[in-house]
């Protein structure tokens, strides 16, 4: 189902009992400014520790456009949007954090772009505000996504965007494990506005991404939408095994030229670590990709939803 003029807002909380209701109160002040939009709101409870469910299902009750999925494994944020789009009902959606950080007034800036010809647009933060080692993990993962994924330099993906609907729906598609949306998104549309603005400070609590978390969505990324690093691997092995040739070339005809010298025992040392360094590089690429085929057949799926709230189609999935 699809209406038109109705904005879908997607938040996956987690965390966030202490700021997702006023996260929600801001959107409804927004839409309530204009009037050719309508809002819905799909907050998605990614298995949250604290009683964000409860805050929800509050807000739920009093008011039937705001709807709730509650799932029952953590499965970080990018399959809980994912789950939320399974949802939706707007020809536009829009995402949101629950901590307060999006600047959600100037949702409509977005929104212009869109409705210009843009498939999406997203909010670019001028200032990052955010400590040293997330700075150097997002400059990293810039840096890889570039490479692996194409993107183009310009693009910085933020938390803050609206996408035209079929964007959404071609997203869901996707249905394996480790879904990593900066790679899904990239492979439904490069037609994207980025749109200057300034991200807020959290209003509580801190941020759920840990450095481990965050590794393990870029392994997701990169090994689901590129072989690049299979091939970087297998250049790497062509590239040794042609020192290799080169080097017994040269001892043969070392030999030859000299039959008196004595047979190296440190070359040949040099040369099995060499070679065996360069295999455990390549068996552990070719592993990483394996594992992710093994455990993406034997998942029981992407995100688990336990209830819905306010959904009357509650076998849309
Ligand atoms: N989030 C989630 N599951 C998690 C961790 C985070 O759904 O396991 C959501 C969180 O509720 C928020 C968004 O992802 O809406 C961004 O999280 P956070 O604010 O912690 O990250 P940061 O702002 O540091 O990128
Ligand atoms: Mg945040």
């Amino acid at each position: 189902m699809k209406k038109e003029n109705l904005i879908s807002f997607v938040i996956p909380c987690y965390r966030s009992e202490k700021t997702v209701s006023n996260v929600i109160k801001e959107i409804i002040d927004t839409v309530s400014k204009q009037d050719k939009y309508d809002y819905e709101i799909v907050a998605v409870n990614d298995c949250s520790p604290d009683n964000v469910i409860s805050v929800l299902k509050d807000l739920a009750s009093t008011n039937k456009k705001i709807k709730v999925i509650d799932c029952s494994i953590n499965k970080g944020k990018h399959a809980a949007v994912l789950a939320g789009y399974r949802y939706v009902s707007g020809s536009l959606v829009c995402n949101v954090d629950d901590d307060g950080q999006c600047p959600v007034d100037h949702v409509f800036e977005l929104v212009e772009q869109v409705e210009n010809g843009y498939d999406m647009a997203m909010a670019q933060y001028k200032v990052k505000k955010e400590g040293l080692i997330k700075r150097f993990g997002s400059a990293v993962n810039n840096k890889m996504s570039v490479w692996l994924l194409d993107k183009p330099k310009d693009f910085k993906f933020s938390n803050f965007i609206v996408r035209k609907r079929f964007v959404c729906d071609a997203m869901t598609q996707y249905n394996q494990p480790f879904p990593y949306l900066e790679g899904i998104s990239l492979s439904v549309t490069r037609n994207i506005a980025m749109v200057p603005m300034e991200e807020r400070n959290r209003a509580a609590g801190r941020s759920g991404y840990t450095f481990k978390k965050s590794l393990g969505i870029w392994m997701n990324g990169f090994t689901a939408f590129s072989v690049k690093p299979l091939r970087l691997a297998s250049l790497m092995g062509i590239f040794i095994a042609f020192i290799g040739l080169l080097y017994g070339l040269y001892v043969i005809i070392r030999k030859i030229v000299d039959p008196s010298v004595f047979a190296g025992y440190s070359s040949i040392m040099a040369a099995i670590l060499f070679i065996g360094g360069v295999i455990m590089v390549l068996l552990g690429i070719l592993g990483e990709y394996v594992g992710r085929i093994y455990v993406g057949q034997s998942s029981p799926g992407q995100s688990i939803i336990r209830e819905t709230y306010n959904i009357e189609n509650e076998n849309k999935e």
